[in-house]
């Protein structure tokens, strides 16, 4: 199994279950356990997949196909913004 969670950079990273730590490439080693995790699957494809498909996501900005679509991923960001102020 893969879990797929983000980094506070924003990008989207998936480690395999039970590794403590994924090296980030913005330098940052992210500690698995203390992540939101965003997605579990449960081949290494699939979750290499499922990251490039939330990086669209989020950085897909004007590609948006739905106002809802908009409003979910303001509401991921608020999240994130929470979870790096406490
Ligand atoms: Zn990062």
């Amino acid at each position: 199994m893969y879990l797929i969670f983000r980094c506070d950079c924003g990008r989207v990273l998936y480690a395999k279950k039970g590794r403590a730590t994924r090296k980030c490439t913005c330098g940052k080693t992210v500690k698995v356990k203390d992540r939101r995790i965003l997605q579990r699957v449960e081949t290494a494809q699939e979750a290499s997949l499922a990251v490039q498909r939330m990086q669209e996501e989020i950085y897909g900005g004007s590609m948006f196909s739905t106002a809802e679509e908009f409003k979910n991923n303001k509401f991921l960001n608020q999240i994130d913004r929470k979870m790096r102020e406490l």
